[in-house]
């Protein structure tokens, strides 16, 4: 027996389509659970998408994810509401095929002595500051690579790619290279500051840490749509996390699809 939940963006439109798809699963002898569900589906848009993920964040492997655009497509709300019969048929009567994507792991360690917080993210982590420049040393696998001195660092998973990565200069990642990217946000490059200035890509296994210089500035740390305030952080750790997200498959929309008809043209 399937149980799901449903997840609404809360405008009229999404909330009229939650109720309808909840009665007709209902019919279908389907249960509904908001607190053990097989299946999420949300409806709205990727915003809804994240906050359904971050609701759900602590049985990643017990739930599988499906998302209906009721605005414009999205990359995690790829199902459009005139799909609706087709989707409920094939949730109620068959089996659903499963689909994971990698997800980022962030630690964020206080000073010495206070509990480290540990966060995953769908898209990405990003660090800036209300406090004049972000400057931290960046350390890959344990080695200084670089001081950054600018705006701030996002790091994003492949499926967070195509968001504020890409609005950074940020390559596409296929979200089959299990790997996360860093991306700067108008570093200062200049005869005394430089950095590489360039997106790069990290496998598994290659952590990433950012550590501020002046850790008693305070810093925003967003993890997906979620901004949180910190003060005296020594490290910012970043990798590709053990846990991943899981989509519902129910029917082909290959990514590069995705991503084409997001940005270039949408021909369906
Ligand atoms: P929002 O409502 O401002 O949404 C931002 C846009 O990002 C929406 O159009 C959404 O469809 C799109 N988006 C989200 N995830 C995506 C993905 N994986 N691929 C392609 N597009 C995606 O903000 P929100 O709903 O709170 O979402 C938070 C997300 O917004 C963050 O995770 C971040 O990726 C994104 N963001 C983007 C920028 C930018 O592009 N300059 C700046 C800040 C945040």
């Amino acid at each position: 027996m399937k149980k799901f939940s449903i997840t609404s963006k809360g405008d009229e439109k999404s909330n009229k389509l939650k109720e309808d798809i909840k009665s007709y699963l209902l019919e279908f002898n389907l249960v509904y659970d908001k607190e053990e569900p097989d299946l999420v589906i949300s409806v709205g848009g990727d915003g809804t998408f994240l906050e359904a993920f971050h609701t759900y964040i602590h049985r990643l492997d017990k739930t599988a994810f499906i998302g209906i655009h009721t605005g414009h497509l999205g990359f995690y709300a790829d199902w459009v509401p005139k799909e609706m019969e087709k989707l409920i048929i094939e949730i109620a009567k068959n089996p659903f095929q499963v689909v994971e994507y990698p997800l980022l792991e962030v630690k964020i360690f206080p000073e010495e002595g206070k509990q480290v917080d540990r966060f995953l993210a769908l898209n990405e982590c990003s660090v800036k500051t209300a406090d004049g420049s972000v400057v931290l040393d960046l350390l890959i696998k344990g080695e200084h690579f670089e001081r950054f001195r600018g705006d701030g660092l996002c790091i994003s998973t492949p499926s967070g790619s195509t968001a504020y990565n890409k609005a950074l200069g940020g390559a596409i990642i296929h979200p089959s290279l299990e790997s996360i990217q860093i991306a700067e946000m108008a570093s200062i490059n200049n005869r005394v500051f430089r950095t590489i200035g360039s997106p790069l890509i990290l496998p598994k296994h290659h952590k990433c840490e950012l550590k501020p210089i002046h850790d008693d500035r305070s810093f925003l740390i967003t993890i997906d749509h979620i901004t949180k305030t910190y003060t005296n952080v020594k490290t910012i750790e970043c990798s590709v996390a053990n846990e991943k997200i899981r989509f519902a498959r129910f029917r082909s929309f290959p990514f590069w699809k995705r991503v084409h008809d997001s940005f270039v043209a949408d021909e369906r």
